[in-house]
């Protein structure tokens, strides 16, 4: 493991005879490492004074999500660039690493991160980038795949939360979720394969509407706003492009609930309840996903149902590394 000290600045000694003045208003800036480049994360590092700290962010992504913009995103209302900011835009005030902090020794203010790069596969530079603060001495090789250890004065713990899935088989695996702007341009790819696989002469209707056949579990807000993104998307640019394939393609909204936007008002539930209708989304409410597999899903009230894109929303699972935290308060009812 390597281990990356807190630089602490304490003067040149005189050993060589020469005379080496120290300012008494010398003070050696603070390290304040910030975990996670999402909204808390990414707010920190834009307001903070970088002359008055040493900052460093750790975050697997080396950027930040302008989460409201991943859903016009995903079916190209927008570029992806649009709902992007890359943290090393702070540079080189600010050092960055594309780490997961696995653990938090808060009584000697230590940090375990490991490497959120892929691993490398040769006997490479020794120190992360921008490592001028890494002890060599503690390793012989490196690889990005090797924990690495950082001290802190000040911590920032922004690291939000996972997708919930429930535990039901399969969705890791098999569904989309809608998260990073990873996910909605996997989701944008996997929505043009889709048509153009039904677009093959050689298949027959029944699997082009399988194809074409396109779910959403979970009607919050982000599952709500893609199947109105994903509606305009294949009433406009693919109704134009595919006329005959966009006739076929279904939407299909499936909540646990008996309504869709549980925790909103009851007037815009019902806004947006009859508007899908009027347009054609099915709102499958009070039915229950009960496994994945690839191209096909089984719903209690309804047996299989096989699919071309899953996209799965059910709302927020704790983050492994809070769940480990014991030493800070965390919210009674949500652990968070
Ligand atoms: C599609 C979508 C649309 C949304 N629209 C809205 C909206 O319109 N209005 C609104 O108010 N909210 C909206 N939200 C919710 C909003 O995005 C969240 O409330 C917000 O992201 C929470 O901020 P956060 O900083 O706590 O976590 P996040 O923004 O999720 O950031 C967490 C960061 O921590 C990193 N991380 C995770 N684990 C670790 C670790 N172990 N070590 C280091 N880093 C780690 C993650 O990679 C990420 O960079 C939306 C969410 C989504 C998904």
């Amino acid at each position: 493991m390597l281990s990356v000290h807190r630089a602490v600045v304490t003067g040149t000694r005189a050993h060589t005879g020469t005379r080496t003045l120290f300012s008494s208003a010398y003070q050696a800036k603070q390290r304040l490492v910030i975990l996670g480049s999402g909204w808390g994360g990414y707010e920190i590092l834009r307001a903070i004074d970088k002359k008055r700290w040493n900052v460093i962010i750790v975050s697997p992504s080396n950027y930040f999500n302008f989460t409201p913009l991943l859903a016009s995103c995903s079916v190209g209302t927008l570029e992806f660039r649009a709902a992007v900011e890359p943290v090393r835009r702070y540079t080189p005030d600010v050092v960055s690493y594309t780490a997961w902090c696995d653990s938090i020794d808060f009584k000697h203010k230590k940090l375990i991160c490991m490497p959120a790069t892929a691993p490398v596969n040769f006997h490479g530079t020794k120190n992360p980038p921008g490592g001028s603060d890494v002890n060599e001495s503690a390793s012989s090789v490196s690889g990005s795949s090797e924990k690495f250890q950082l001290t802190y004065d000040k911590l920032v713990i922004a690291v939000g939360a996972y997708n919930q899935t429930f535990n039901v088989p399969g969705v890791k695996e098999h569904a989309h979720f809608l998260k990073d702007i990873r996910d909605a341009r996997a989701i944008r790819t996997r929505i043009l394969e889709c048509f153009e696989q039904a677009n093959q002469p050689t298949i027959t209707d029944a699997d082009r509407r399988k194809l074409l056949n396109f779910c959403i579990v979970g009607g919050g807000p982000t599952g709500v706003e893609f199947a109105a993104e994903l509606h305009d998307f294949l009433h406009s640019d693919l109704a134009r492009h595919y006329p005959a394939l966009a006739r076929m393609a279904k939407i299909n909204l499936y909540d646990v609930a008996p309504v869709i936007l549980g925790g909103f008002d009851t007037g815009l539930q019902e806004y947006a309840t009859s508007k899908f209708k009027r347009e054609g989304i099915r709102l499958l409410t009070q039915h229950h996903v009960e496994r994945v597999e690839a191209g096909r899903m089984y719903v209690t009230e309804e047996g299989e149902v096989d699919f071309g894109l899953l996209v799965w929303s059910t709302g927020l699972a704790p983050n492994p590394l809070i769940q480990s935290i014991t030493e800070a308060k965390k919210d009674e009812r949500t652990k968070r």
